[in-house]
């Protein structure tokens, strides 16, 4: 019933799970878990990637250069051709994540808009949604979405920031994703945030295997902790838990263009 809209899948910590991915799928499934969106950052490990993907019905694939990505740098316009070819996948449904992140990596500012941009075309080309990662960046962020915003729509994933941004992007037709973040002592802004994003443009992640939700934070995230952020926005919007599970595996079909399964669990 929960989909987690935003997971590296490949880098999670197996170790709990004898290195098995098929027991931490397991472990997120059963607790009402019924759908990943493995969010692929490794052009060169795209091979394992398709492989996770095609082993499981209820994974799916995106593909694009994180913004703190060290391979983004002067081989920027090398890897665009790389992107291309990847994106054209037929069991890719989105590209990203890309983005700008000028907390982390302000020096990198010129080529995180130069991939940006790419992934903007890309996306246009292939019809498929982005998905964004921002921090520290609305400006330019707001400014390069407005730019595609009649051929590129999509998600703005782990959001942080104000609600004025997010008002702006919704605007645009995108949806905005929360995260772990949201159950943070210190997220009061983004928890005002979770209150107002319309339902039909809400989507939950873990983006694990980082940002672990309270009461986990700290420990190493994976899937099976996404109903705490259900949970959690559940309770800020005075709803309940099912009818946001409800609402976001609804948001997430329908952003990705994906049939949803016939019997939903
Ligand atoms: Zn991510």
């Amino acid at each position: 019933m929960f989909i987690d809209s935003h997971c590296h899948l490949d880098h999670l910590d197996l170790e709990p799970y004898n290195n098995n991915l098929d027991l931490a799928l397991n472990a997120a499934r059963e607790q009402g878990v019924t759908g990943f969106l493995l969010i692929g950052i490794d052009f060169n490990k795209f091979n394992q990637l398709i492989d996770i993907k095609g082993k499981y019905s209820d994974v799916w694939l995106s593909i694009g250069c994180h913004p703190l990505s060290e391979e983004l740098g002067e081989q920027a316009g090398f890897k665009r051709a790389q992107l291309e070819a990847l994106a054209a996948d037929s069991n890719v449904v989105a590209v990203g994540e890309t983005g700008l992140d000028y907390h982390y990596a302000p020096e990198k500012k010129e080529f995180q808009m130069r991939a940006f941009q790419a992934h903007f075309e890309v996306a246009a080309t292939e019809r498929k949604p982005i998905i964004i990662h921002s921090r520290s960046a609305v400006e330019d962020t707001l400014d390069l979405m407005s730019q595609y915003r009649e051929k590129v729509t999509g998600v703005l994933h782990c959001f942080t920031e104000s609600w004025e941004m997010a008002e702006a992007a919704i605007e645009m037709g995108y949806y905005i994703s929360l995260s772990g973040i949201v159950t943070f002592r210190n997220a009061e802004a983004l928890r005002e945030v979770a209150k107002r994003v319309p339902q039909d443009r809400l989507l939950i992640e873990t983006d694990s295997p980082w940002l672990a939700p309270v009461p986990h934070r700290g420990k190493k995230n994976e899937p099976k902790y996404l109903p705490e952020v259900a949970k959690c926005i559940a309770e800020l919007r005075d709803t309940s838990v099912e009818a946001i599970a409800e609402a976001t595996s609804a948001n997430f079909y329908r952003l990705f263009d994906i049939e949803p399964p016939l019997n939903p669990s």
